[in-house]
C-alpha cells in the first residue's frame, strides 16, 4: 500500500524525536507570547518557555481539560488574531456551552493532509469514490474528511448524514468505493438497504473508514460482514485537531499510527496524572506541535486506551495507539464495579441473532443502581417462545457477569424499537442523573 507522505510516516524514531522536539518548543514559545490562559498556568508551575529543553520536560507541565476550554468560551484560547482564522468547528458538550475550535489556513491544509494520510493507509487512492456520511456542519467530521479526501484525489460525494434512502440510491447508482461515517449511523445504513432489498455485496465498497465513537473488535466483525469491506477505525477530537489525529493501517487494522509529527501522545494515570510506560492502560493525552490557530498543550481526551511502539508491517514508524475502550465520561459504576459500554457491547456482539443495535439504561432503585440492557435481536428469533428468549437474556447477562463482574437484567427486544441516530448513538440512559 503506498505511503502517502513517505519522508514523515516512516521516519526513524530519533528524526521523529528531533521534529517533535523543534516544534514543541516553537509552539510553547508562541502560546506563552499569545494565549494568558498558558501563560498563567506556566508562571503557576514555574516554568518559561526556555525550560523546555528535552521531550521528557513536557510532562512538568499542567495539563489542559474540557473545563479550561469552557472557561475560555469561545475564543480566548486562540493563539492568532481572528483576522487569521479561516475557520470555525464547535464540538455539542453535554453540558453547558460547546467547545469552540479555530483554525488558520495553515491548519486546513495539515488536517486536509492528515486526512489524506489516513485515507491512504485505509486504501484509498485518488482513482476512489468517497460516499461521506459524516455529518457536515460545526461537527468535525464532515468537512474535515470531505478536504483531507479531495486533497488525495478522491471524488467526494459530501452526502452527510439523513435522507437514508437517497443515501442507498447514490450508492447504487455513482458507486463509491470508499464510505465513512459514525459506525453506529453506518449499521443503521445496512439495515435501511436490507429493508430495500439491497445487498451490500452488489455495492462497490472496498474499504469503509469509521469513527466518532469507539467501535470494538467484534463490532468489525459485523460491520466487515454486513457491508462487504475492510472496517478501519479513524480517530480524532475537534479539540486536537478533528479526525486524522490517527488511523489505523489496511495490513494490519490492530492499533491506530497517530501522526506523531504533528501530535505528541502520552498516556496517564487519570487519577494521579503520572506519565505511564508503553503497554499500560490509562488516558490519551495530545500535545498539538504544529498548530497555529488553537495548539493545545497536554489535553487530556478522557479516552482510555494503551500504546504500542512496536514495529508494523506497513511500515509506518509512528507509535500506534489500541482502539479506545471508552471514554472515562462514559464509564459506568454500578455497585462499584466500573464497566464501559464497549465491554458490554463485545459481549453482545459474540452472541448469535443479536443484532448491533443496544442501549444501556442505569437506574436507582432503593438507593440500589441496577444496569438494563436492551438489545434487538433478529425477527426469527423474536418469532421463538418465551421460554427460549428467557434463556437466551439468562446466558448474556450470566455472560456479561463473567466477563466483566457486573449484574445486568438482559432484555431482548425486537428490530427497530431502540431509536437510530443520524450521528453519535445513544448508548447510554442514566436515569440516576434526573
Ligand atoms: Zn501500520
Amino acid at each position: 500500500m503506498p505511503i502517502y507522505n513517505h519522508t514523515f510516516e516512516t521516519m526513524p524514531r530519533r528524526e521523529i524525536e528531533a521534529v517533535q522536539l523543534k516544534r514543541l518548543q516553537a509552539t510553547i514559545e508562541r502560546i506563552y507570547a499569545t494565549v494568558p490562559f498558558y501563560k498563567k498556568s506556566f508562571d503557576k508551575a514555574g516554568i518559561k518557555p526556555e525550560d523546555i529543553k528535552s521531550l521528557n520536560d513536557l510532562q512538568r507541565i499542567p495539563f489542559t481539560t474540557k473545563l479550561d476550554l469552557r472557561d475560555n468560551y469561545p475564543y480566548d484560547m486562540f493563539a492568532v488574531p481572528m483576522e487569521q482564522v479561516v475557520r470555525i468547528h464547535a464540538s455539542s458538550g453535554t453540558t453547558g456551552k460547546p467547545t469552540v475550535v479555530g483554525y488558520t489556513q495553515n491548519d486546513i491544509h495539515t488536517w486536509a493532509e492528515l486526512i489524506a494520510r489516513s485515507f491512504s493507509a485505509a486504501g484509498a487512492t485518488s482513482r476512489d469514490i468517497l460516499h461521506n456520511a459524516y455529518g457536515y456542519g460545526l461537527f468535525t467530521g464532515g468537512i474535515g474528511a470531505h478536504y483531507g479526501a479531495e486533497k488525495l484525489g478522491m471524488a467526494v460525494i459530501p452526502v452527510s448524514g439523513g435522507n437514508t434512502k437517497r443515501q442507498i440510491t447514490i450508492m447504487q447508482d455513482f458507486k463509491p468505493t470508499i464510505l465513512c461515517g459514525t459506525p453506529s449511523y453506518i449499521l443503521h445504513l445496512a439495515e435501511i438497504a436490507a429493508e430495500m432489498g439491497v445487498d451490500f455485496k452488489d455495492l462497490h465498497f472496498k474499504s469503509g473508514i469509521f469513527g466518532a465513537e469507539p467501535w470494538t473488535e467484534n463490532m468489525r466483525a459485523e460491520l466487515e460482514s454486513k457491508l462487504h469491506l475492510k472496517a478501519i477505525d479513524i480517530y480524532g477530537l475537534s479539540e486536537v485537531m478533528g479526525p486524522g489525529v490517527s488511523i489505523e493501517c489496511l495490513e494490519e487494522q490492530k492499533g491506530l499510527h497517530v501522526f506523531e509529527d504533528h501530535f505528541i501522545v502520552e498516556i496517564i494515570d487519570p487519577d494521579t496524572g503520572e506519565v505511564l510506560p508503553h503497554g499500560e492502560t490509562g488516558e490519551l493525552v495530545f500535545t498539538s506541535i504544529t498548530k497555529e490557530a488553537f495548539p493545545v498543550i497536554r489535553y487530556r481526551t478522557k479516552d482510555i486506551t494503551s500504546l504500542n511502539s512496536e514495529p508494523c508491517a506497513c511500515g509506518r514508524t509512528h507509535i500506534r495507539m489500541n482502539k479506545p475502550s471508552g471514554r472515562s465520561d462514559d464509564m459506568l459504576i454500578i455497585r462499584g464495579v466500573n464497566v464501559f459500554p464497549s465491554q458490554i457491547e463485545s459481549v453482545l456482539m459474540e452472541t448469535k441473532g443479536i443484532l448491533p443495535h443496544y442501549q444501556l439504561v442505569v437506574d436507582r432503585k432503593k438507593n440500589l443502581d441496577t444496569l438494563t440492557v436492551k438489545v434487538e435481536i433478529d425477527e426469527k428469533l423474536f418469532s421463538d417462545d418465551i421460554k427460549s428468549l428467557q434463556a437466551m437474556e439468562t446466558h448474556i447477562s450470566e455472560n456479561i457477569k463473567e466477563h466483566h463482574g457486573v449484574s445486568a437484567k438482559v432484555l431482548l427486544v425486537e428490530p427497530k424499537t431502540i431509536q437510530r441516530s443520524q450521528g453519535k448513538a445513544v448508548r447510554v440512559i442514566d436515569n440516576r442523573k434526573l
